[in-house]
Order: structure tokens, then sequence, then C-alpha cells
């Protein structure tokens, strides 16, 4: 049970159901012949209804193996177990920081003693990152605990503690087709399936159900971390519908990814499915059949770093009303992740998934930019094997202030990659499997509906997020942030978040 209760006669609390009635405001704009915004106030009455029963939730990771999946395994095992650790800087305990739902709160409301702030997870039952059962495919064979140690992210004292918890963790074997990720990546992949598409994608859905029937987890999430595709070609009759998806699958067509077969797989199973890496693995005819199955998808990229600050900084800057003209951002990395973006086609997918993340903010300002003009904006990246996973990113932003002045901004960011990932991770799973608890209506409608199956309230975890088609992208972490807990807020009936503190500022 949450632990904010609601005290409305607008909301209902029963053992399986928090309902609550919800007016929605928004504001209809048209421009009339002189030029003019006619702005008319809009009201859509929702009933929103959450299932109150968490279910046990286990998480397959596609790319187990890697820094980011042995980091959110051993993090949330340390976490569960409160195993504590010696570093130079003394003893360190486990926490969650760099997760919403766990490590960030919300204004609730007002108190005696002012403003009161709770965890953002007490507002509606969510599961607990520790109850979390990983499990997964990677083409490296190597066991959880090995990988763990592999990927140089924990210290070596805590790394000891759970090497016995992590040590029969074996990745499944994987879907490996070498064209899609750097030639660089060969030498791990000795835990490989093989067979045609369609024999690969039927083992996909049997390893899917195996885990859910031996683990006994109630519902089972599937989360992409393994390495970066290149994108794929989207053409006509091969991707471009439900259809031809699956019939490129059973005609073993080159060009689908293994990325898109695990999504097909996924989708198939009524599982859903997450790509925290930029490669275009939700093809349309892969978003087609997740919609035909209301199967809930999301993506692209984990928003961790130099993005997360991108998306500040930029809305910041225009919503201040200066006028970023050049954004220049370089990176350097020395894990695994970086020496397969250090191939051309790879890192040709990680900068498309950098590259339109300020497009939102500028296009919302028509008095700093015309018409398609937009910033200059480059991104590069580069593999340097001995700062390991700690990653370092350089940014210089130039804005044009008042009466052509100039200012620059220079952000130096020095960070362990996987410890900024591994709690996304956690949100990305968490929000999800909340999401398809949660139903809603519009009040002359009878019929229940979900969210749309292209899940866009993941926006803030993710650097290009993917929406339902014709629907606006959101990129300013700001709104981002305001939209998963105003619709959190809605879910108990509560106002949404609007800071105006009107009640300070009156007489
Ligand atoms: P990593 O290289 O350490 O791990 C990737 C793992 O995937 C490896 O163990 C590899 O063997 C495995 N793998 C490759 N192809 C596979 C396949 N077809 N099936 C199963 N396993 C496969 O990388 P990482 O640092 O853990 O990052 C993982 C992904 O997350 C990368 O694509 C990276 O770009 C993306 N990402 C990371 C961050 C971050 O902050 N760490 C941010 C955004 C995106």
């Amino acid at each position: 049970m949450a632990k904010v209760h609601v005290n409305s006669d607008k909301v209902k609390y029963t053992s399986e159901f928090i309902e609550a009635k919800y007016d929605y405001m928004t504001t209809g704009v048209e421009v009339d012949k002189d030029g003019r915004y006619i702005a008319t106030p809009q009201t859509t009455h929702f009933t929103f209804k959450t299932e109150q029963k968490v279910p046990t939730l286990g998480v397959m990771l596609v790319g187990w193996g890697g820094n980011n999946g042995t980091t959110v395994t051993a993090a949330t095992l340390a976490n569960k177990c409160n195993l504590s650790w010696h570093t130079k800087e003394g003893l360190q305990q486990p926490n969650y920081y760099g997760s919403i739902t766990h490590a960030a709160t919300i204004a609730l409301g007002n108190g005696p003693a002012g403003e009161v702030f709770v965890p953002m997870r007490d507002l509606l039952p969510m599961v607990h990152a520790n109850d979390i059962v990983f499990d997964g495919w990677d083409i490296s064979s190597m066991n959880i605990a090995d990988a763990m140690k592999r990927a140089t992210v924990l210290d070596y004292n805590l790394q000891e503690q759970l090497r016995p918890l992590m040590k029969d963790m074996k990745p499944r074997p994987s879907i490996y087709f070498p064209d899609f990720i750097a030639a660089n990546q060969e030498s791990r992949a000795d835990n490989v399936l093989q067979g045609t598409k369609q024999e690969l994608l039927n083992k996909i859905r049997q390893d899917i159900r195996d885990f859910r029937k031996s683990s006994g987890v109630d519902k089972v999430i599937i989360l992409w971390t393994a390495n970066t595709e290149r994108f794929s070609e989207v053409r006509e009759g091969l991707n471009d519908t439900a259809e031809n998806l699956l019939n490129s699958i059973r005609k073993n067509e080159c060009e689908v990814s293994p990325s898109t077969i695990f999504a097909v797989a996924s989708i198939q199973e009524g599982v859903a499915y997450i790509n925290g890496s930029p490669q275009n693995t939700f093809v349309p005819g892969c978003i087609e059949l997740a919609e035909k199955k209301k199967v809930f998808i999301g993506g692209d990229d984990f928003k961790s770093g130099q993005t997360k600050l991108k998306s500040v900084l930029v809305d910041f800057l225009v919503g201040a009303g200066l006028k970023p003209t050049s954004i220049v951002s370089y990176n350097h990395l020395g894990n695994n992740d970086g020496m397969n973006l250090s191939a051309p086609k790879t890192f040709r997918s990680k900068e498309i998934s950098k590259s339109n993340v300020v497009d939102d903010m500028v296009a919302s300002n028509s008095i700093l930019y015309a018409e398609g003009e937009k910033p200059d904006h480059c991104v590069v990246i580069k593999y340097v094997p001995y700062v390991g996973d700690s990653k370092r990113a350089m940014d210089e932003y130039t804005s044009e202030i008042m009466m052509g002045g100039r200012n620059t901004l220079v952000v130096h960011n020095t960070c362990e990659d996987s410890l900024l990932a591994s709690p996304i991770i956690l949100d990305l799973v968490i929000l999800t499997e909340l999401c398809q608890r949660i139903q809603y209506r519009v009040e002359s409608e009878p019929t229940w509906h979900s969210f749309h199956p292209v899940l866009s309230i993941l926006s803030f975890l993710t650097k290009a997020p993917l929406v339902p088609s014709g629907t606006p992208v959101v990129n300013a972490l700001s709104r981002q942030r305001t939209c998963i807990e105003n619709i959190l807020r809605a879910c108990v009936g509560l106002a949404p978040t609007n800071h105006m503190l009107l009640e300070y500022k009156m007489e």
C-alpha cells in the first residue's frame, strides 16, 4: 500500500484499486484573421484507476554481462542485503542515488511547518528495486560475478561480498549478427545461438517463458543494455509494417537486427520491451506490432550524463531568453561501450540519438530562432582505454546575449558511466510496470483504456524519446520530470504541481 493517502471525495481506495476523478485542464489555441492567438481553456474529466497489488517483477537484460547489466544487478543485491564496504574514504553504505523513484522527492503539499516533500515512490504502490529478480542474455558466457570484475566499476571489497551471490548467475546464449556491432566485439562472442531468424525468435520467446516459470515472478520486462548496434535500414516491404517485419524474419532477411528480434519476441509474449541504446530497434513494423498487441515499448538510449545536462542547460538558456548558437560535446571513455562506439557505424547511432536533444527547446522560441534555424551542434566520442568506465564529457555552449554580447559556458563532467545508467534502468522498469497497472476513462465513455503502447512518460530517462507518431517530443528535463510527477499525482486525484505558492504571496 502506498504511504500517501489522499483525503478527498474524488478519490476512492479499495483493496484492489485506487480510483481518482481528475479534471485535466488544457488550453486550445487558434490564430484568428488578425493574427491574434485565441486561447480557450478546456477541461477533460478523467477517472484513473490504479491496481494496488504490486507484482513480483523479473527483469531480463539483453547484455546482462556488460557494465550496466552487472552493475545494476550488483547494486540491487547490495541494497537488498544491506552490504556495506570499505573504500579509501571510509565505510560506504548501498543506496539508489540517481533513481527518481527511489532517491527523489516531490512536493506533496503544505503542512503546519511549511512544504511537505515525500519520496516519489510513496505516491502510488510501486515495485521496490530490492525485489527485482534479474536474468538475461549475453553473447559473452562469463558468469555475472566475473563479468562484474571485468567491468571494473564497483569497489573490490564490495565485489568480494557479492561474488557468492552472483557467481551462479549465467547469461543465456544470445543472438549475434557481427555486422550489427563493432568488429572489436567478436572476441567476447562465445555464447551465441545458432539458427534462422525465426528459430532465434522462437528461442528467445521460449527463454522468456522459461524464466517466468522457473523464477515464479508475476511479471517480466525486457530491457536492452547490450552494445549499440548500427542503424537498420528501413525499407518498404522489409520492416515498414508488422506483417512485413514478421515475414522478413520468416524469410531470414539479413537486415533484421538482433535487437529487433528481441523486441518482436518480447511483444509476442506480451512483455514490455525497453531499448537503452540508440539504435532504431523500433522500426515502423515493430511499433505497429506493439500497437496491435497493446504491449508497452519505450526508448531510446538512457539519458544519463552529458545529454541530461544538455537538456537542462539549453532549457535554462532558451527559457531565460538567451540564444545558444554553438554546442560542442566531446566525450572520451574506456569501457567496452566506448570500444564498440569507436566503429563509425555504431558511433553514428549514438551521434543521431544525441543530436536532436535541443530541438524542442529551440523550436519553442521564435523570438530567438527563425523558422528552421538551429544552433551548430557537434558530438565527438573517442575511445581511451585507460579511463575505463570513468567517462569524461566536455561541453562548450556559446550563446548570444544582449546587444551582440557572447557568453561561453564550459563544462567538464567526470563520472562512472554505469553508476549513472543503473538507477535509470531501475526507474525505466519500475515506471513501466506501474503504467501497466494504470487505466483511465474519459467521463462520458464506459471503456477503460491503458496508456498508448509507445510509453512516452519514460522520456525523462531517455536521450531520444520514443513517442506515439505525430505527438510532441519533449527533451527538456524539467518538463519531462514534471510530466511523470503530475501523472502520478493525477492517479491519486491531486492537482498538478504548479510552483505558484500563492498562499505565501498574498497580503
Ligand atoms: P558493455 O559493452 O559493458 O555491455 C554490453 C554487453 O552487451 C556486453 O557484455 C556484450 O557482450 C553484450 N552484447 C552485445 N551484443 C549482444 C547481443 N546481441 N545479445 C546479448 N548481449 C550482447 O556496455 P555498457 O556500458 O553496459 O552499455 C550498454 C549499452 O547502454 C550501450 O549500448 C551503451 O551505449 C548504452 N548506454 C549506456 C549509458 C551509460 O551511461 N552507461 C548511457 C546511455 C546508453
